[in-house]
């Protein structure tokens, strides 16, 4: 357990009386993996997931398949303005987890923590720049384990890019649809134990015509409707594998003016966001 990070991951929750960090994902997926955490991780396993999985598989460590899809910049504000469609996301998971972000809340600062369970101040990325991350991740860690791990992602996102160098396979497209296709023919395969899917429509369109214009609640549907039929297809092609299936966005937005959003700031709009897990046992 680094302290550093361990502290400064408490500060955001603290401030916003939340009992979970972003970070938690990546000590939550060893636990359920049976992997050991990354040496610089100062959060800790979701203890609701992890008690849940080890009761469905009948022992710690029994997860086998895990998909990560990661919706940018959907927050517990977006949960409020649009109920019926995080519903959706809610039904299919059963356990939705109130996170707090890091600042400053953007992408690489945040999914640099979410994969490694580092604060910023230990994981180096503390501003929007996209350098290769140095410390240990969820991807070493997994990789020393024998795990195959696949990510998805346009090209030069940050999860495309600050990742890199780790023995995973790296998917990068132009558009998100394409992300999609290759998640399900990947999923379709089998090849990959853990495979992330990265979405990035909601934030790319939040930020060029405001989080509530009508092209940004579409990009938020299809969020939601890429989650369910990735979850329909892991029932198919992962039935008998005990697996996880989670929500894993990385921060909020915020409303600009009438024609723009943006999102950085330590505000709840920006900070308080959900993560979402679906465990399943094999059949
Ligand atoms: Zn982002």
């Amino acid at each position: 357990m680094n302290e550093i990070s361990r502290e400064e991951l408490k500060k955001y929750m603290d401030q916003y009386q939340l009992d979970h960090t972003i970070g938690d994902l990546t000590p939550t997926l060893c636990a359920l993996f049976g992997v050991p955490e990354p040496a610089e991780c100062g959060a800790a396993g979701v203890a609701a997931v992890v008690d849940q999985a080890e009761h469905l598989t009948g022992r710690p460590g029994g997860i086998a398949r895990g998909l990560i899809f990661c919706p940018d910049a959907v927050g517990e504000v977006h949960r409020q303005k649009y109920p019926e469609k995080l519903a959706r996301v809610e039904k299919l998971a059963g356990f939705r987890i109130p996170s707090a972000s890091v600042m400053p809340s953007v992408t690489p600062v945040c999914y640099g923590t979410i994969f490694s369970g580092a604060s910023p101040t230990v994981h180096g990325i503390r501003k929007y720049e996209k350098p290769v991350l140095e410390i240990p991740t969820l991807f070493d860690v997994f990789a020393e384990a024998g795990k195959e791990v696949a990510i998805v992602a346009v090209n030069g996102c940050s999860i495309d890019t600050i990742f890199r160098r780790r023995k995973v396979d790296y998917y990068s497209f132009r558009t998100d649809a394409q992300s999609f296709e290759m998640t399900k023919k990947l999923l379709e395969e089998d090849k990959y134990d853990l495979i992330i899917s990265y979405y990035t429509s909601y934030d790319h369109l939040s930020h060029k015509h405001g989080p509530y214009a009508p092209v940004s609640e579409d990009a938020l549907e299809t969020a939601v409707r890429y989650f369910e039929e990735l979850t329909a297809l892991t029932e198919r092609v992962w039935q008998r594998a005990d697996r996880v299936i989670a929500w894993v966005p990385d921060h909020g937005n915020h409303v600009v003016d009438e024609h723009s959003g943006t999102h950085g700031t330590n505000t709840p709009e920006d900070m308080v966001i959900n993560h979402f897990y679906r465990l399943r046992a094999a059949e």
